[in-house]
């Protein structure tokens, strides 16, 4: 069964409708794999394998009828972010508890109605705050990578730190993911998995539990490039239920895939080369640049000259709208309940429980930056920067067609060596803030192995709207990289 389980999105799809195998099979194949590797990975927060099987049947129904849809019979994961009807969604805090939305996110009804099949929900930072998974509620999800040689548990990445581990351990076909800062592609680059965070607008946030929401997209993790494609374009449309959705054709991702990138302008922003970069890092990024040189393009080095801003306005802006967002858990409507002798009292009460420690950090941020005194020293600087970089980026698009840099500062790294430190934690974010700021898509696709063979990730920066020159140039640096590595089996 073990094949099933290692095929793409793409080779399952085909698979199915060829009748090679059954959803039921592939599905158990999956729920098989998710049993025994779950307890030490801890990807799932919540299996639905009933729900998944019934699912299954039904597509296997549909597929023999002839009436197979796009996604028909593919067993998926769902972070547990987004909101599925008559299922625990937890956003991995306690103060949601138990809760069980009467309704269902918008992206995953999208899915659902294509054909797809739940497996389960998946962990992720508590409310999709940090860069680790480890602030979950749930406890940290475990990197399927370890280092050459050793036997240290490494981080996946986060904040969908669940979708990344799942995806690259085989324990879904592809898995859903949101990203306001990040949480996307630093996952998808610490796993060796493909990871794209479409533009502002291009999925509806409705049912997704709201971090900040200027800044939230949900987009998908997938084993390879033409799979996160192929779900995107079925999560991605237009939704009445969220007005800052793009009333916009959602174009057929997949078909940029394989198309000639030659004559393309990259950009190579100077400010992104950090310093402390480690040499590994500077070294694929030159690569990358080679590969893209190699598939006809020409590279141009541009700038980016607030980019040194983007993490400080990044961390004021993401914790304000946080404090406002996560003002409605107080204990009265949602999960968590903590009596005390006055309504106050009980709102404290069930607030300190719930919140986690991070959680906490960034409500009393934002709740500071947006006091009066401090809202035009903190909040409205922010939003002065963000604006900076926007432009940046803008003035960028006049001369190249699309940005190449890498995704994260370093490798997977390991559990535990950063929850004391706050800042070394945001860190990890500084080249993955700056396209939430400005709201344009960015997609990660692994590229290579570190020397204790750890997966590096390189970033492709778009245009508004541009998805498909991303998929074009990733499918382009996919062939040329050859990255087919999966992690060694220890679970
Ligand atoms: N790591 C960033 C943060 O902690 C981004 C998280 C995200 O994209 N959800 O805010």
């Amino acid at each position: 069964m073990s094949a099933l389980t290692a095929l793409t999105l793409k080779g399952a799809l085909e698979g199915l409708a060829s009748k090679q195998f059954s959803s039921e099979e592939i599905t158990r194949a999956h729920i098989a794999a998710i049993e025994a590797a779950n307890p030490q990975l801890n990807a799932y927060v919540l299996t639905t394998p009933e729900k998944a099987l019934e699912g299954a049947r039904a597509a296997d129904a549909r597929i023999a009828a002839g009436e197979a849809r796009p996604l028909e019979g593919a067993p998926i994961g769902i972070k547990d972010l987004f909101c599925t009807e008559g299922v625990r969604s937890t956003a991995c805090s306690k103060i949601l508890g138990n809760f069980i939305p009467p309704y269902e996110s918008t992206v995953t009804a999208n899915l659902w109605r294509e054909g797809a099949v739940m497996l389960g929900k998946l962990n992720l930072d508590e409310f999709a705050m940090g860069s680790s998974n480890e602030s979950s509620a749930f406890g940290p999800v475990v990197n399927p990578w370890k280092s050459r040689g050793s036997n240290q548990p490494l981080t996946p990445g986060g904040s969908s730190g669940g979708s990344a581990a799942a995806v690259a351990a085989d324990l879904c076909l592809a898995a859903t993911a949101t990203d306001t800062g990040g949480s996307i592609r630093q996952p998808a680059a610490f796993t060796g998995t493909v990871g794209i965070k479409p533009t502002y607008g291009r999925c509806s946030r409705y049912g997704i539990v709201a971090f900040a929401s200027s800044l939230d997209q949900a987009g998908p993790i997938a084993k390879t490039v033409e799979d996160a494609a192929i779900l995107l374009r079925a999560m991605a449309g237009h939704d009445q239920k969220d007005s800052t959705s793009l009333n916009i054709e959602v174009p057929d991702f997949a078909s940029f895939v394989g198309k000639s990138v030659k004559g393309l302008r990259i950009g190579v922003p100077k400010e992104y080369r950090l310093d402390s970069m480690p040499a590994e890092i500077a070294a694929l990024w030159d690569q990358g640049i080679a590969w893209l040189k190699a598939a006809g393009c020409e590279i141009r080095e541009v700038s980016l000259p607030h980019t040194k801003y983007a993490l400080p306005a990044y961390y004021i802006i993401a914790p304000a709208e946080a404090s406002s967002n996560l003002a409605r858990y107080d204990g009265m409507r949602f999960g968590l309940r903590q009596e005390g002798g006055t309504l106050t009292e009980t709102y404290e009460n069930s607030r300190a429980a719930g919140f986690g420690a991070e959680v906490q950090r960034r409500i009393l941020i934002g709740t500071y930056v947006l006091s009066a005194g401090y809202y035009d020293a903190y909040y409205l600087k922010a939003l002065k920067v963000r604006r900076r970089i926007a432009d940046d980026f803008e003035a960028a698009f006049t001369e190249v067609d699309a940005l190449l840099t890498p995704t994260a500062p370093s490798a997977a790294f390991g559990l535990g060596e950063r929850v004391a430190d706050p800042i070394a934690m945001y860190l990890n974010d500084v080249f993955t803030v700056t396209t939430n700021l400005a709201g344009l898509p960015g997609l990660s696709l692994p590229a290579g192995l570190d020397s204790t063979g750890l997966p590096l990730g390189l970033q492709l920066i778009g245009r508004p709207l541009d998805e498909g020159t991303l998929f074009s140039l990733a499918g382009a640096m996919e062939d040329a990289a050859g990255f087919r590595s999966k992690p060694e089996k220890w679970w």
